[in-house]
């Protein structure tokens, strides 16, 4: 089975970087992005994490393991 280091199950920590510098791991079945950025030139360091359900892997394509539903 295909996989990638998004959706590796050995490697569920991996964490992979976006075109917008955005970190993104996948949690369940969800994507979750945590952006870090400053609201201005040398202020403090915010973190915004967002996070968007999906079934297959934005990767490689994988399906994802979903629980019962
Ligand atoms: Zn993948």
């Amino acid at each position: 089975m295909k996989s990638c280091s998004l959706c590796n199950d050995e490697q569920k920590q991996a964490t992979v970087y976006d075109s917008r510098g955005r970190s993104v791991a996948i949690d369940g079945s969800s994507l979750v992005f945590v952006e870090n950025y400053r609201e201005y030139a040398g202020g403090m360091l915010q973190t915004q994490q967002s996070s968007l359900p999906i079934n297959y892997c934005p990767m490689c394509g994988k399906r994802l393991e979903q629980g019962e539903e």
